[in-house]
């Protein structure tokens, strides 16, 4: 792929599922990867497995809803390697099943304040350098369920809507600036975000479809490196004139 050897990329999430996967491809396309992620135990994993592989990473712990956390680990990126070049705001939790009126306010801000406020404070301390820069791309981990709605995920569905029209808007603000923003959105994808869930209900006992999630055209879930290759693409110049989209990578969800 063309453009992003030499470049410096920041992960966030990339101790574990897509965001794993997508600093190993970078890192493999040649870039030097800041692995960020609140667990410091897989974010260490992850730069061994790139350092073993020949390539360049650094770990830093980040709870990308806390600002100041996303600021120091900017601030890692540039003293480390001298500037930021991508970033892929990918870190996210999922909630489990429930009703919409059975979501409590700890549940609802707990969420919002990972999946949609942390992308806001990566946009804001990433496009800030980028911006000194003159050029940069981003990309932002949404779903499938920030296209669609998805009966029994209500906080979870809101906060990736959040992240498509996040997206569209800063690509649209920063176009004629030399960024990029970008976003996909997966279908279901063999991680471990199933197994970090808190709370919830079987779906089954819900009085309406929950089904939207798990059904998929093609009759599978996708790999973590199915994710990671679309979003090596969307960093790369092969990009160059792509910004304010959001790829549904979903085997097929969002064209039923
Ligand atoms: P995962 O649980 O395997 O990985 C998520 C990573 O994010 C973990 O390493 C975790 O420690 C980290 N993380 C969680 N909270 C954090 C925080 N506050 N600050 C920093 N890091 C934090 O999950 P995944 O499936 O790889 O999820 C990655 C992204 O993909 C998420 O945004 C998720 O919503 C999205 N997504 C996943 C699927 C799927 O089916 N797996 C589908 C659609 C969208």
């Amino acid at each position: 792929m063309n453009g992003v050897d030499g470049n410096t990329a920041v992960v966030t999430g990339a101790g574990s599922g897509i965001g794993r996967a997508t600093a190993l491809r970078l890192a493999e396309e040649g870039a030097d990867v800041v692995v960020a992620d609140v667990v410091e135990e897989t974010g260490t994993e992850t730069v061994e497995s790139i350092e073993a592989d020949g390539g360049n990473a650094t770990f830093v712990e980040v709870d990308v809803s806390d600002a100041e956390s996303v600021e120091r680990m900017v601030d890692v990126a540039v003293e480390t390697y001298g500037g930021l070049d991508l970033a892929v705001n990918n870190a996210g939790i999922l909630t489990g099943f429930a009703e919409v009126t059975d979501v409590t306010e700890e549940q609802w801000d707990t969420l919002m304040d990972v999946n949609l406020k942390g992308i806001w404070a990566c946009l804001k301390a990433e496009l800030d350098v980028m911006e000194a820069q003159g050029d940069g791309v981003v990309v932002n981990v949404a779903s499938e369920a920030g296209l669609v709605g998805m009966g029994g995920l209500a906080s979870y569905s809101a906060s990736k809507h959040g992240v498509v029209g996040l997206t569209k808007t800063v690509a649209l603000e920063y176009a004629n600036r030399g960024i990029r923003v970008n976003a996909i959105a997966p279908g279901p994808t063999d991680t471990n975000i199933a197994e970090n869930v808190r709370g919830g209900v079987d779906p089954s006992t819900l009085p309406f479809d929950t089904s939207t999630m798990s059904e998929v055209p093609m009759g599978r879930s996708a790999d973590p490196e199915e994710m990671a290759g679309v979003v090596a693409f969307l960093c790369s110049a092969d990009a160059s004139y792509v910004t304010g989209v959001t790829i549904p990578v979903d085997g097929g969800q969002a064209a039923d």
